[in-house]
């Protein structure tokens, strides 16, 4: 808009003979000129911009801005004819550019993200037409560090990427890179950062989401863990440690995304609070919302996907080496009996089914028959697979570049626009 004023604010001083020495001045300083000679063009429209509110129709909303009456059928035919107007979503940006008559010269939305909805009048005569596009709002890709730290009012990650106005998606994406070697609640602690190198996408200006994050360091008390995505041949992205192992172990640390709190301990031989005789706690009681999604720690085969006594609604999963896992309590079971699944995927949800004071999630683990404490298994996994030694000169190289990024100085503030 304002780009065009100001073109026909200098053909306007064209037209009015300025002699041309003046011209040649105020090119050499454009902004003096605009300063000094700026002639206020006569407004002929008024550019009005809003959230599409909740429970409208779009006949309500050109009403609301006073559009002449006679053009609210033109316009909705015309947007109904580009996409299905039920799918026009309450708080989507939308600007309308209305002439003083109150006839709509251009009409945009924001579809989603990625799409944009242009509708403009085809001709200032005769009865109201309207032309309508639907356009790609280009995406802009940045690559930017972002750092925080624990600290007794952030104690979790999300809460200290709050603070740095970073938002949920990174924490979760941060999370899914350090889920084999972090438990992201019971692990971390005040005094304890992270950093990472991350792909950052804007759209106009605005910030639209994050893409791949491209490295990452977290200080665990007295650890230092990097992760280094990279891509081997023919194989998808995955993230490495410094010197090339797979961050990925055989097992993942918790069944749960993200911050599982440990509310009862593995034991042998636990004493039971009311009962007063020793029982075994045979697993790890993870405190979860109800609905949380339950991911099989490793690669496997369901054996058992129903109702147990006691366990209520039960996943088993047989891995490789000898190991078998088993999910209790679950509201919502998501696999069968008989299928595989990979390491991550979903086996259920969160619930309080069986014999559960609570909502929770039991995680049992089994080696060659008999139970074993998850969390002690986990830790004496060994690292996962090393890049094949004919990659690593490329590896090092991203390695070396990426961590020379993230450690920018003028780069590794957070900033808060998100
Ligand atoms: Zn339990």
């Amino acid at each position: 808009m304002r780009k065009s004023y100001y073109l026909g604010a200098a053909l306007g001083l064209f037209a009015l003979g300025l002699p041309s020495a003046f011209w040649l001045v105020s090119a050499a300083d454009p902004a003096a000129t605009v300063r000094a000679y700026d002639v206020p063009l006569e407004k002929d429209a008024d550019f009005l911009t809003g959230y599409v509110p909740a429970r409208t129709t779009l006949s309500n909303l050109f009403e609301n801005h006073m559009i002449q009456r006679a053009d609210t059928p033109a316009l909705v035919a015309s947007i109904s004819a580009a996409m299905d107007v039920r799918r026009m979503r309450a708080g989507q940006p939308y600007t309308i550019d209305r002439l003083l008559d109150g006839r709509v010269r251009r009409f945009e939305y924001e579809i989603d993200r990625d799409r944009r909805l242009t509708v403009s009048r085809a001709s200032s005569e005769g009865a109201p037409r309207f032309l309508t596009a639907i356009e790609r709002i280009p995406k802009e890709t940045t690559v930017v560090a972002v750092e925080g730290a624990m600290t007794r009012e952030t104690s979790s990650l999300i809460a200290a990427l709050d603070a740095s106005g970073e938002g949920l998606a990174l924490a979760l994406g941060i999370a899914d890179v350090f889920s084999g070697e972090i438990d992201f609640n019971s692990d971390l602690q005040p005094g304890d950062s992270f950093r990472v190198l991350v792909e950052r996408h804007t759209r106009e200006g605005k910030p639209a989401g994050y893409g791949a994050i491209l490295a990452g360091e977290i200080v665990n008390m007295d650890r230092k863990i990097r992760a280094i995505r990279f891509t081997p041949d023919g194989g998808s992205p995955a993230y490495y440690d410094e010197n090339g192992r797979s961050l990925k172990r055989f097992f993942l640390k918790s069944p749960l995304k993200f911050e599982p709190r440990i509310t009862s301990r593995f034991s042998s031989s636990r004493k039971h609070p009311i009962l007063g005789y020793a029982r075994a706690h045979n697993g790890v009681d993870y405190y979860a919302p109800a609905g949380a999604p339950v991911g099989a720690v490793a690669p496997g085969v369901v054996t058992l996907a129903g109702w147990t006594s006691g366990g209520g609604r039960t996943v088993k999963v047989r891995h490789n080496n000898g190991y078998e896992t088993e999910y209790l309590h679950l509201s919502a079971i998501s696999v069968r009996a008989g299928a595989r699944v990979g390491q991550g995927e979903l086996v259920g949800r969160v619930g309080q089914t069986g014999l559960a004071t609570g909502v929770h999630l039991h995680y049992g683990m089994k080696k060659h028959g008999r139970y074993v404490n998850p969390v002690i298994e986990h830790r004496n996994m060994p690292p996962g697979e090393p890049i094949a030694p004919t990659l690593m000169t490329v590896f090092t190289s991203d390695r070396d570049r990426y961590l020379q990024l993230m450690f920018k100085p003028t780069q590794s503030r957070a900033t808060n626009d998100n």
